[in-house]
């Protein structure tokens, strides 16, 4: 995702780049993959506030582009310590409402905890994440990146004059290597497997993302939920997963899919029943952090910690500036 974000920034300003992914552009094995991730503006710190703002209509010019929707703009829901966020929103002139449990239920088929204050964010809701990594990937080949799937690179080394990866010379190099970027430079991060559970849901049901810290009390972690064309909706608990062995299959975890089971027959029984559970990996930074960084011609793009796939048209942006920054 951000390697393409990236590539299509540097060929948008007329340089030449070429992208290389080991396996095929949409696999499931790192972070990427699936039919639909979070879009939201509501964050308890102004500053990723406003990132996302940032980030809305860079994705919103990538819908036109593509001509097909990407983003689903149903609102975002948050339940639990609603404080930080509502400063945070406010003090970005972000619109939001707080809503008592009543007002939720009658707009929405979601139970929540009496006498809890929600918070609702018109302009969050949830990215088409397959056709928006399809999307990247059509604008960046279009503009004159390539893309060379099945390439490995299995090092990136630099010198004054420029940069060595998978024996071609170039003048930068981006490493935007997802769980495997610490295996080409070094990097305070640590890749865990996570666990996602799917549950039916009809199409009609028309649900904005919620994020649900009040499950932190039970099981240590938020919970997250979000609609998922193909199967109803998909259930999460954010940064619940163990370390990853990147090179080896992960296993859905047992306790998170019978905790998301809990989560959903009492939240939304319109969607109590499981269809399955598979995993995903966590590029995880020490306070949720992103790396984008410049090492002389080695540009380092870490945007995971699991929150960094609405970014990813502002993420490229940022990494091909570095990139022209290297070798201007
Ligand atoms: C379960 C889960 C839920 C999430 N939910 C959300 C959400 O709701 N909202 C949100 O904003 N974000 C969310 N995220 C985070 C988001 O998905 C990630 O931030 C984003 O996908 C990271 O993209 P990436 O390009 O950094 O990594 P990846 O998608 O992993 O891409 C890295 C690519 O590099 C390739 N590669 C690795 N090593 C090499 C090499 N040596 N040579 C060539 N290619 C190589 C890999 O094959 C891979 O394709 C979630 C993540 C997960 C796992």
């Amino acid at each position: 995702m951000v390697g393409l974000a990236t590539a299509r920034a540097i060929a948008r300003s007329g340089r030449a780049v070429l992208v290389l992914e080991r396996h095929r552009i949409g696999h499931d094995r790192a972070s990427s993959h699936g039919a639909s991730r979070i879009f939201r503006l509501s964050y308890p710190e102004p500053e990723w506030v406003s990132l996302a703002q940032q980030a809305l209509p860079l994705w919103l010019a990538l819908e036109a582009e593509a001509g097909e929707r990407l983003l689903n703009l149903t609102g975002s829901i948050d339940l639990g310590a609603i404080e930080p966020q509502r400063h945070a929103l406010a003090a970005c002139g972000a619109a939001f409402d707080i809503l008592d449990a009543a007002e939720v239920e009658l707009r929405w088929p979601l139970v929540v905890p009496a006498g809890g204050q929600v918070l609702f964010q018109p302009d969050g809701g949830w990215i088409r994440a397959d056709a928006a990594l399809r999307a990247l990937h059509a604008s960046a080949t279009a503009a004159g990146a390539e893309v060379l799937e099945g390439t490995p690179a299995e090092e990136v080394t630099s010198d004054a004059g420029g940069v060595r990866v998978a024996g071609l010379r170039a003048r930068a190099a981006v490493v935007a290597a997802g769980a495997w970027t610490p295996s080409l430079v070094e990097l305070d991060a640590r890749p865990t497997v996570e666990t996602v559970t799917f549950f039916s849901l009809e199409d009609s049901v028309e649900l904005p993302a919620v994020l649900d810290q009040t499950t932190s009390a039970q099981t240590g972690f938020e919970a997250y939920a979000l609609p998922s064309p193909g199967d109803g909706l998909k259930v999460g608990f954010h940064a619940s997963g163990p370390s990853a062995d990147v090179d080896a299959c992960g296993r859905p975890d047992a306790a998170v899919v019978e905790w998301a089971t809990a989560w959903a027959t009492s939240r939304l029984a319109a969607a109590s029943r499981l269809l399955r559970a598979e995993t995903c990996l966590y590029t995880g930074l020490p306070g949720e952090r992103f790396a984008l960084e410049r090492r002389g011609r080695v540009i380092v793009g870490s945007a995971c910690s699991g929150h960094g796939f609405k970014f990813a048209p502002l993420v490229g942006d940022r990494l091909a500036a570095l990139a022209a920054e290297a070798i201007a």
